[in-house]
């Protein structure tokens, strides 16, 4: 259930925006997820419906892009996406890889009337 937390976040960050700039009604919200957040786009949907009643918000929809978490290779520096490794750096070979958890999640951008 932790798309309570984030889902807040969302919802304050848009009505706050919405309301600097006079909008009425805001319809879709894009979102940049990291895979590693973990976060389901339709559970943040709901809680956004539950939430936006008698909102500029309110029946807003989500549009979430997932986007390939990051692996840091702690030898070398050098950092890459998940898929573009097996189980070594692709650059140096070393083994002493940490995974980027969870560093991505943004609101790319807002449709409102
Ligand atoms: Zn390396």
């Amino acid at each position: 259930m932790h798309e309570l937390a984030v889902t807040e976040y969302v919802f304050n960050l848009v009505k706050k925006q919405a309301e600097a700039n006079n909008v009425k009604k805001v319809d879709k919200i894009h979102l940049l997820i990291g895979d590693q957040c973990d976060y389901v786009p339709e559970i943040i949907e709901e809680y956004l419906q539950v939430m936006s009643e008698n909102t500029p918000l309110e029946g807003v929809k989500v549009d979430a892009t997932v986007k390939d978490s990051t692996v840091e290779c702690k030898d070398c520096g050098a950092t890459f996406t998940r898929h573009e490794f097996k189980d070594r750096c692709p650059k140096c070979a070393s083994l002493n890889l940490r995974l980027n958890r969870c560093t991505d999640f943004i609101v790319q951008s807002i449709e409102a009337e």
